[in-house]
């Protein structure tokens, strides 16, 4: 199929890596400029040379801390005004509901909701001007059903998708279109180092904590970042332009809901 989208410009935030990765190439398979962003430098041009190689198109890397005003700004400087965004930042560590500061909170609120929400009022004019643009936010299943050991993720998400159910009816007749892509476990270095943790926890071999985990999926496997980077890049194509202000759960069924 193709995506319509070739020769638009997309921001895709943390991107070196793991699920951000995998959106940054799905749509650089779909034609897509792009700016990629992550902190650690090294590993985000390696990407960036990885992405342009495979796929050729334009690939700026743009290396910064996006919870912050400073990554931000260089990241909206390298493109002022895209097509596409996809907001995603690391996500809060875990812990008990008992010991988290206020401090924390803020942490988490200002990476998972309130950076997401920084992004799109400044992209959201232009795009409307324009007459279209999508964008797209990683949050998770976390959204739809409490992960008791990530209550700051449970706290901070849910707030940006209640920004996004709002926001995205309010811009929709623009051509602009705002959802949210919720996964499960996928294989990224942060489910290796959640799988490492258990291991420790339970005295138990990592490999051994990934079998425990993969049982409670009902397709018996982690996600793959290609298949969430192919559910983006359609979300972003002309195809979706009647998709508003959804949550869709990638999670290999993990969820136990009807609807
Ligand atoms: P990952 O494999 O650890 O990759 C994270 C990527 O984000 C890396 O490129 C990292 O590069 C970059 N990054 C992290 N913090 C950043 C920041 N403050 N500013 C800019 N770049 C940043 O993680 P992932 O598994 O893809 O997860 C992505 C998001 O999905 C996270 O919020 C995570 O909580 C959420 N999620 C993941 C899963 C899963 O199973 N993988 C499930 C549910 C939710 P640098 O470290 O160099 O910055």
């Amino acid at each position: 199929m193709d995506l319509g989208i070739r020769g638009r410009r997309a921001i895709v935030c943390a991107a070196s890596k793991g699920l951000g990765r995998g959106c940054a190439e799905a749509l650089a398979e779909a034609g897509v400029e792009l700016v990629i962003n992550a902190r650690g430098a090294e590993a985000l041009e390696a990407t960036a040379a990885a992405i342009r190689e495979r796929h050729g198109v334009a690939v700026a890397a743009v290396a910064g801390d996006v919870t912050t005003e400073a990554g931000r700004a260089a990241l909206l400087a390298a493109c002022p005004d895209p097509d596409i965004l996809v907001t995603n930042a690391g996500g809060p560590p875990p812990g008990l509901w008992s010991d988290w500061s206020r401090d924390d909170f803020i942490r988490a609120l200002d990476a998972n909701k309130l950076t997401p929400i920084a992004l799109m009022q400044a992209t959201l004019p232009a795009m409307m001007e324009r007459g279209w643009g999508r964008v797209v936010n990683i949050t998770s299943q976390a959204v739809r059903a409490p992960i008791p050991a990530l209550g700051l993720s449970n706290a901070a998400r849910t707030g940006l998708t209640g920004f996004v159910a709002g926001t995205a009816r309010q811009v929709a007749e623009k051509g602009v279109t705002i959802n949210n892509l919720l996964p499960g476990i996928h294989d990224t270095a942060r489910a290796e180092a959640l799988d490492a943790g258990a291991a420790k926890a339970g005295g138990i071999a990592p490999a051994d904590a990934r079998r425990a985990r993969e049982a409670t999926i009902p397709a018996r496997r982690y996600g793959a970042p290609a298949e969430f980077g192919a559910a983006c890049a359609f979300l972003c194509s002309i195809h979706a332009g009647f998709i508003i202000g959804q949550n869709l759960l990638i999670d290999g069924g993990a969820t136990n809901l009807t609807m």
